[in-house]
């Protein structure tokens, strides 16, 4: 709940960049979840910090969120502000080597930007929808290449919204689809990314084999929020679950992927309770049949949950 004096408060900062009673399942892949009391696109980085300092002042959460293609938000929706950057959008070229990108950059910018001035090096990223963002806080990757490989440097702006810091890669905590180290509630507000020179054709070329490669092995045309699971060491969860014999089980409008069982797909209707009781018996049935403990990718949002 959003006192009226904050709310107030809020519009006086942020203008039409602010929304009342939004749907979460319309800011998440995975098309589930109850409302945010708000959500906040600020313009530019004085925008966004005055937002924060307001949430601090006044104690109201915030959250913030990229593409929302590894959140399942709960049906009981969030209380706070959901703060997204989609007004960040800048790339540009630095010497030496790297690009300057801004949070908000999606998977498909950052792609385009590398084919047309012929820079190699994130290629691997082309098929992981979402923004920058949220590719750095969660380290996304594929099997032999994630973001740690890539980064220079962060810039990041303080959760109450009072200064912005640069850490440069040796200063970070990256590990297995997550990134430690930065205290709670901080906002990633751009990248300084590492990439060579190459022929653009080069780099289309890799592009559209992983491209391709993806689109035989996952299901791409249904709402989804990607691995649900992390591997577990030496192991596949798609092949932990399949094992268990839970492959296009269902439950309401929710079902594991028929076509990739790590995945959970939404197939009309589904709610966040549907999704969560397919993460549980997954966990369950995978622990009685192989003894793996499967610990979840997908990030869990509003409620208690988080
Ligand atoms: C079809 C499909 C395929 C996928 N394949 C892959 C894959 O191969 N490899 C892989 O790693 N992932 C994969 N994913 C998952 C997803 O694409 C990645 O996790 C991606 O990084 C999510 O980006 P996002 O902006 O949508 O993040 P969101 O879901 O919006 O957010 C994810 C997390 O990042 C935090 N966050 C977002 N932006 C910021 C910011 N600016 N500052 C601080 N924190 C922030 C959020 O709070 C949240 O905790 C896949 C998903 C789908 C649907």
């Amino acid at each position: 709940m959003i006192a009226p004096r904050a709310r107030s408060a809020l519009l006086r900062i942020l203008g039409d960049r602010i929304r009342f009673d939004v749907p979460m399942s319309r800011l998440t892949s995975l098309r589930v979840g109850g409302p945010a009391a708000a959500v906040a696109t600020p313009a530019d980085r004085a925008e966004l910090m005055a937002l924060l300092q307001l949430c601090a002042g006044e104690q109201i959460e915030h959250l913030t969120l990229g593409a929302g293609f590894n959140t399942l938000a709960l049906d009981s929706g969030f209380e706070g502000v959901v703060v997204q950057l989609n007004r960040f959008r800048r790339i540009e070229e630095r010497p030496g080597g790297a690009l300057r990108v801004e949070a908000g950059v999606s998977h498909s910018q950052v792609t385009r930007f590398c084919v047309q001035h012929g820079l190699a090096g994130l290629e691997f990223a082309a098929g992981i929808p979402g923004t920058v963002g949220g590719w750095l806080a969660m380290n996304a990757g594929i099997p032999d290449r994630e973001m740690k490989d890539v980064v220079l440097e962060l810039e990041v702006v303080s959760p109450t919204g009072r200064h912005t810091q640069r850490f440069p890669a040796a200063e970070l905590h990256f590990d297995y689809r997550s990134l430690r180290g930065l205290a709670r509630g901080s906002i990633i507000v751009s990248a300084l990314l590492r990439v060579t020179p190459c022929e653009s054709a080069r780099v289309q070329a890799a592009v559209d084999r992983l491209l391709s490669r993806r689109a035989s092995t996952q299901p791409l045309n249904v709402p989804s929020c990607g691995s649900v699971f992390k591997n577990p060491p030496g192991d596949f969860a798609g092949r932990l679950i399949e094992a268990s014999g839970l492959k296009g089980h269902r439950v309401g409008g929710a079902q594991i992927s028929p076509i990739h069982a790590n995945f959970i797909a939404n197939t009309g209707g589904a709610t966040a309770a549907d999704v969560l009781a397919l993460i549980r018996e997954a966990q369950s049935r995978v622990a009685r049949s192989s003894g793996a403990h499967l610990h979840r990718e997908v990030r869990i949002v509003g409620g208690a949950e988080e």
